[in-house]
């Protein structure tokens, strides 16, 4: 079971939120950064997925 985590890109200040999912590439809500596709990319710098880190939550 995946965590809900928000991760952030070590490059940029984009922030993957799963409540939101990335819908301008068709990431529905709720999608885990786990489940991401391998070859998703950072929508903001192209950054891969093993740049960016988990943030905890406060
Ligand atoms: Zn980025």
């Amino acid at each position: 079971m995946s965590e809900m985590m928000n991760h952030r890109c070590m490059y940029c200040t984009f922030v993957y939120d799963p409540s939101f999912g990335d819908p301008e590439i068709g990431i529905p809500e709720n999608t885990s950064f786990d489940d991401l596709p391998e070859d998703w990319i950072c929508p903001e710098c192209g950054a891969n997925k093993d740049d960016f880190k988990p943030m905890a939550k406060i």
